[in-house]
């Protein structure tokens, strides 16, 4: 097939599913305007991806103008290497792994005909700017949080303004062009208590890493964070090309679940009538908090959505979580639980009410420009930022949850009657009425930034142009890191140990 005039882009995401699918997006978006696009991943992503859609392949696929096709590499663990459930472990092992392979795999290309030009990669693995610049190839970011957490992380980076301190948890911070953040609002690791410390080092590192790439693309739009993102882009290359999901070529995709068949059973509910409810692939309830949504909904006698990811194999202790006894029985027809969602296209029922979420990112920009009102149940990370913004800035969202640091976080169970209170509040009445005039004014808005001449479509092109100006002329690879050993080998994996951090 003919791909020998295109520029290859080689796409390495952090390995999960928040980076996975805002990653893939712009991988199909650059193809589909005249790029060959590889995106690699470790092969425990990869086997998952490959079971989830048949069009995960080494072979081409053709996108619009482009192609797009897959390469994945082995981590240089076994399958059920118990150091795969730790995170920081995990993260270490990738670095040393994907420092040797990636170049090898860059160089197997280029005997192949298919020299690679450009290295663009998600936050959090800084160490992939490291390889293209050893590589002499042009790398880019693709920011995949909000543009307010960006600018939080890089003033806690610089340590430009007091943030909570372990003596002063209960600091409220003031960022430029932002609204006051309470503690409990500042991204948890930005907290000396965070539950995840190595997230913060890793959040580090990306800052002090941030002059490699030559451009950040974030997944978010101008006209949702107007003032900030004028105040970053004074100091980073930054450029607004959100929401990447609009708009795609759906016969790739980036799930490491299969979805389960949901759209039927919301074809026969009224439109507006239905509660989704996901905490996206990393989140964790206690038994206690699931009983407590489960007896929420039910008492609300509003139909639901609601995902219930399998329980991960576990190395010792911490039973899977259950729904209470006899509740689907009481249920019947109202609810339906799923293991894993087409979130996008359920997002997109016309049945859809309300969707009850963690907030994460990409979670909060499907559901603000699907034009669904949110109520906001954030846990830890930036989802307690988003959750404020979604409810305070964005207006189409109620907390029902302020999140890890807001008092007992960790013992505090919101109790059915909250839930339910909010549920109702976000579904029916005048408050509801200004949520859904709200997010559709959103959606409105996120079509608009995708249409031909809006904000992201523009940025867009103008990144395509900047790919094209620095890439073409790049194509000799220097022979730097030619360690044989590192094995690229694609293997099986079965049912395996699942990171708490990262759901893989
Ligand atoms: N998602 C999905 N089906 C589900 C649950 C989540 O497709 O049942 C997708 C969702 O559309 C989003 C991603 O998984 O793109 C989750 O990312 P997010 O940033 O919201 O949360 P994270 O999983 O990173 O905590």
């Amino acid at each position: 097939m003919g791909y020998d005039n295109l520029l290859h882009l080689f796409l390495v995401p952090f390995p999960a599913q928040g980076h996975v699918n805002p990653l893939l997006r712009l991988g199909k978006r650059l193809a589909s305007k005249g790029f060959l696009v590889t995106f690699t991943a470790p092969d425990i992503v990869g086997n998952k991806m490959r079971t989830a859609n048949i069009n995960i392949s080494a072979d081409l696929t053709p996108i619009g103008d482009g192609f797009i096709r897959f390469e994945f590499f082995h981590d240089g663990w076994n399958d059920d290497d118990p150091r795969r459930y730790d995170l920081n472990q995990y993260m270490q092992q990738l670095e040393l792994v994907g420092r040797q392979v990636i170049p090898l795999m860059i160089k197997t290309n280029a005997e192949q005909k298919r020299t690679v030009s450009c290295i663009i990669s998600n936050p959090f693995i800084p160490w992939v700017c490291d390889v293209a610049e050893s590589l002499a190839l042009p790398s880019a970011l693709l920011w995949v949080q909000s543009c307010a957490c960006f600018a939080a992380y890089y003033h806690y980076y610089h340590d430009l303004i007091p943030f909570p301190t372990e003596a002063d948890p209960e600091i409220d911070v003031q960022l430029p062009c932002m609204p006051l953040l309470k503690y409990h609002e500042v991204p948890t690791f930005m907290h000396h208590s965070t539950v995840y410390p190595f997230l913060t080092r890793m959040i580090i590192d990306q800052f002090e890493n941030l002059d490699k790439p030559f451009g950040i693309f974030m997944e978010t739009f101008q006209e949702l964070e107007l003032e900030v993102i004028d105040y970053m882009s004074k100091i980073f290359p930054i450029r607004t090309i959100g929401p990447l999901f609009k708009n795609q070529n759906e016969n790739v995709t980036g799930d490491l679940l299969t979805p389960d068949d949901c759209l039927e059973w919301l074809d026969s509910k009224p439109p507006s009538s239905v509660v989704y409810i996901s905490f996206g692939s990393i989140v964790k309830l206690v038994q206690e908090q699931v009983n407590e949504i489960a007896h929420g909904l039910l008492n609300s006698c509003l139909f639901f959505l609601w995902v219930m990811r399998p329980p991960p194999r576990r190395i010792s202790g911490d039973e899977p979580v259950v729904l209470p006894d006899g509740f689907l029985e009481k249920v019947g027809e109202k609810g339906k639980i799923v293991k894993w969602s087409p979130q996008e296209k359920v997002l997109a029922h016309p049945s859809i009410s309300c969707f009850l979420t963690h907030c994460g990112w990409n979670s909060s920009m499907e559901s603000l420009s699907s034009g669904v009102p949110i109520v906001a149940f954030p846990q830890w990370g930036d989802q307690v930022t988003n959750a404020k913004y979604l409810e305070e800035v964005f207006k189409i969202g109620i907390r029902v949850s302020r999140g890890e640091n807001n008092g007992d976080w960790i013992k505090r169970i919101v109790s059915r009657e909250e839930i339910e209170k909010c549920l109702i509040q976000a579904t029916s009445g005048p408050a509801a009425v200004e949520l859904k005039n709200n997010a559709l004014k959103w959606k409105k808005e996120a079509e608009a930034a995708v249409a031909d001449g809006g904000s992201s479509h523009k940025n867009i092109q103008a990144f395509v142009d900047e790919l094209k100006r620095r890439c073409v002329g790049v194509a000799s690879i220097p022979a730097t890191s030619r360690d044989e050993s590192a094995a690229t080998k694609a293997t099986v994996v079965g049912e395996e140990l699942v990171n708490e951090s990262t759901g893989i």
